[in-house]
């Protein structure tokens, strides 16, 4: 069990712009976007990180890499868009329930910072 204000979105206790759903994972959009279009995709599944991921969990972290090209399909971002999985404090991972940032819509560098 977890109390993240992750697991609260995927509860409805708090409001977010969900833009897709399945029986194992939540899409939405991020509250304070780096990029024109900035979603979050999360597995239900209460994960804190993908270093903690077990291999039960493969065919899950799958998942939503796929729910993530699904998402860049539907938005029509499909040839430019980038994803990020933060792990850890240290590489700026504030929310501990694991989530796939994917931004999309302005230029992108090389390395990323
Ligand atoms: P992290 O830094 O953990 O990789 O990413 C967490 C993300 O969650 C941040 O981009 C932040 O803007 C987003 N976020 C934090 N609180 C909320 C919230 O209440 N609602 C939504 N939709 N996004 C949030």
């Amino acid at each position: 069990m977890s109390d993240t204000l992750f697991q609260k979105i995927i509860d409805r206790e708090i409001p977010a712009e969900i833009v897709y759903e399945d029986e194992l994972s939540l899409a939405f959009k991020d509250i304070n976007p780096v990029a024109p279009n900035h979603i979050l995709i999360i597995p239900k599944k209460h994960i804190a990180k993908i270093a903690d991921a077990k291999l039960e969990d493969k065919a899950l972290l799958g998942h939503l890499m796929y729910v993530a090209g699904e998402i860049a399909r539907k938005l029509g971002i499909e040839d430019a868009f980038r994803l990020v999985v933060n792990n850890g404090a240290d590489a700026q991972q504030t929310v501990f329930h694991l989530h796939i940032h994917l931004i999309a819509g302005r230029p992108f560098n090389w390395p990323p910072g």
